[in-house]
């Protein structure tokens, strides 16, 4: 079936047994055993990553929840994976991802392809999950991988850059070892990581999967074997993601297909405007140098609705134009049903190494679902609110 379809159905299959028709919101922290031995049974299947056996029980929240497990079998179908987990954040998805792939294997070693988003940059470095780093670009990963390498992770389209990187081709060089696509940007409507050989498609689903700004969460879609290991670190790190926010993130689900469609119709127009503006020194959007290598054709169905520019006039010019919008909000994150505007070496990108960091004068833009007009008059006016370097006081005309 086709995605539109899948957002709307899945992870829905047992709502008409319980006779209901809207996804309910399973509150409960602990669950009534039948009895001792099923009970610990459920508690054995669950602890060491497996499902709740039919007739047993969830035992605890930690270990199972219903409304948590719905959302995850949505994604999975989107994804075009076996299954999914799902968590507290994206950090806390990449944190299990970590731990579940280099801690239990022993194989402590990540291969991590630069640009990365700032947060999962500084994670893999800081020596905090016990795993060495080695950082690299897509073309070095064959000559970074070791023996003893867990988890080779990427982005892409990547953050803030929107550089695109091919999946099979680093699948290729990673060789034995598992990659990891941080598919956060592209979601599962643009970009299904798996079916070109990654074994984990992760998301920050805070971002377009939730696509209103009010859930923090993660989720890792991936084979069956690799879910059991990411449950059990879930079961005993409890990185969890709360029902509430896993309701609100299948409701979203099901408008993510129509978000995607028109945020990128938007964008584009918004990419064509800003080509041809004397205050913007270069535009990064996926394609706009024509796809050369045609990563784009082969890995992605569209050019999504992120998009990021270097200003004409350095960082003075930066700042002044994401103080000066109105429309997009000046804040981190994305992927919302409304725009934003932020400032990634200020914020985003802050903890990564200043030799890896974007320019000074680079602005991501997240677009939203305004009208594209509405949004280019925001930027216009913003920029004319900029002291250009080249224009001169007025008495000097
Ligand atoms: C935001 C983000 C993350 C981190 O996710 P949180 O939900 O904020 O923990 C990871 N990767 C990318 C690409 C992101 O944009």
């Amino acid at each position: 079936m086709h995605p539109e379809t899948l957002a709307v159905h899945s992870g829905r299959e047992d709502l008409s047994a319980l006779g209901v028709h809207a996804l309910p919101i399973d509150l409960s922290t602990t669950n009534p055993l039948p009895d001792v031995e099923r009970g610990g049974e459920s508690y054995e299947a669950m602890a060491t990553g497996g499902r709740p056996p039919s007739e047993g029980s969830m035992v605890y929240a930690r270990l199972w929840n219903p409304t948590v497990a719905r959302f995850e079998g949505a994604l999975a179908e989107l994804e075009h994976a076996e299954a999914a987990v799902a968590f507290g954040s994206g950090m806390a998805a990449m944190t299990a991802a970590v731990l579940a792939l280099c801690g239990e294997s022993g194989r402590r070693h990540v291969v991590a392809v630069r640009p990365l988003y700032g947060g999962t940059d500084h994670l893999l470095g800081s020596g905090m999950l016990g795993v060495e780093a080695t950082y690299c670009h897509p073309a070095e990963v064959a000559a970074a991988v070791r023996p003893d390498t867990g988890l080779v992770i990427v982005e892409t389209p990547a953050n803030p850059t929107l550089d695109l990187v091919d999946i099979g081709d680093l699948v290729a060089a990673a060789g034995d070892a598992p990659v990891l696509v941080d598919n956060t940007f592209a979601t599962p409507i643009l970009q299904n990581p798996l079916d070109h050989g990654a074994a984990l498609s992760l998301h920050s689903a805070t971002k377009y999967l939730g696509g209103h700004g009010d859930v923090i969460a993660g989720v890792i879609a991936c084979r069956e074997p690799t879910a059991e290991a990411l449950r059990r670190v879930r079961a005993v790190t409890g990185g969890l993601l709360h029902p509430l926010g896993a309701y609100l993130l299948h409701r979203g689900l099901t408008t993510l297909p129509i978000r995607i469609e028109r945020q990128q119709q938007s964008a584009r127009r918004i990419v064509q405007w800003l080509i041809d503006r004397p205050e913007v020194e270069e535009v990064f959007y996926p394609g706009l140098d024509g796809d050369p290598r045609g990563i784009l054709d082969r890995q992605m169905r569209g050019t999504g609705a992120m998009v990021a520019m270097r200003v004409r006039g350095g960082y003075a010019a930066a700042s002044a134009v994401a103080a000066a919008t109105r429309l997009f909000t000046h804040a981190v994150s994305l992927g919302g049903v409304d725009s934003l505007i932020q400032h990634p070496a200020a914020l985003t990108h802050r903890p990564v190494p200043a030799e890896a960091r974007p320019g000074a004068d680079v602005l991501r833009l997240s677009i939203g679902l305004e009208h594209p007009d509405d949004l280019i008059a925001d930027l216009a006016q913003a920029f004319a609110a900029v002291p250009s370097a080249t224009s001169k006081p007025a008495y000097m005309a």
